[in-house]
């Protein structure tokens, strides 16, 4: 997967891309991850890359013709036939592990990311493909939106992960995941359930499962309406509003 970032700040971006998972997954060349400054597309002499607001107000925008010129140009030299152009902007379709796993799909997404007051409008209109929000809140700039699009993708590449790793994890299904421990057994008088130091895998994979619904069930409910469930887990949630109520 290719993955091309335009920001006037890539200096944001560098620490988050050249630690981890994602420089490793960049080491085995499952991606390539290139901080690409809008400011390389100007041709004036500041690199003005924004403007004031036509009809007045607060703030600055980021001009179009950068931005443009930007994309047009990766476009061209990118040897997949149709980059996914997707603009970071709190107005965009929430980012959830369902989108990340669509995304990760792509042979080559374009992120952009806002500052100021935003990106001048025909850029939302003309340029981009699908606008992306991580959330309902506002950042001061689409870096951090990018970093957060950036990691959920990749992790979920061929090959980043082992396959298992992702398996179990919250959302796969709409679920959240069980409970982790590590050793010690016993921490300050805490104990490690003992099913899972029982070395019965069935048993262990049983109560993971019942820990999940538990969880779900505690911190998401709005969750398990989507989920797909078995009778008997049904019935298992069942009992435990019941206790609940
Ligand atoms: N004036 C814009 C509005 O009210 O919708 C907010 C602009 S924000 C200060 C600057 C840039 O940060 C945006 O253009 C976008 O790229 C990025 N940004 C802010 N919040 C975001 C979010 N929740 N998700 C994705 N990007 C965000």
């Amino acid at each position: 997967m290719k993955i091309d970032v335009i920001t006037i700040f890539p200096g944001i971006l560098e620490g988050p891309f050249k630690e981890s998972m994602i420089k490793r997954a960049a080491d085995q060349g499952v991606v390539e991850i290139n901080l690409v400054d809008l400011r390389d597309y100007t041709h004036d002499q500041h690199r003005q890359v924004d403007d004031y607001p036509y009809g007045g107000g607060y703030g600055m925008v980021l001009k179009p013709e950068p931005l443009f010129e930007a994309v047009e140009d990766l476009n061209n030299r990118s040897g997949s036939a149709n980059p996914r152009v997707i603009l970071l902007t709190p107005q965009g379709r929430r980012f959830d592990q369902h989108l990340a796993r669509e995304l990760a799909e792509i042979e080559h997404m374009i992120l952009i990311c806002g500052r100021y007051e935003g990106v001048d409008e025909r850029v939302r209109t003309a340029l981009v493909d699908e606008e992306i929000s991580i959330g309902d809140f506002v950042l001061t700039g689409g870096e951090l939106a990018a970093a957060v699009v950036v990691d959920a993708v990749v992790r979920l590449l061929p090959g980043v992960l082992a396959e298992e790793a992702s398996a179990d994890e919250s959302f796969t299904e709409p679920l959240l995941e069980y409970p982790h421990y590590t050793r010690p057994s016993v921490y300050r008088d805490m104990e490690v359930p003992p099913v899972l130091l029982s070395g019965n895998h069935g048993e262990i994979a049983r109560w993971r499962r019942r820990q999940s619904l538990q969880r779900t069930l505690e911190k998401r409910p709005d969750l398990l309406e989507k989920a797909d469930l078995l009778p008997e887990e049904r019935i298992y949630l069942e009992d435990l509003k019941k206790k609940q109520s």
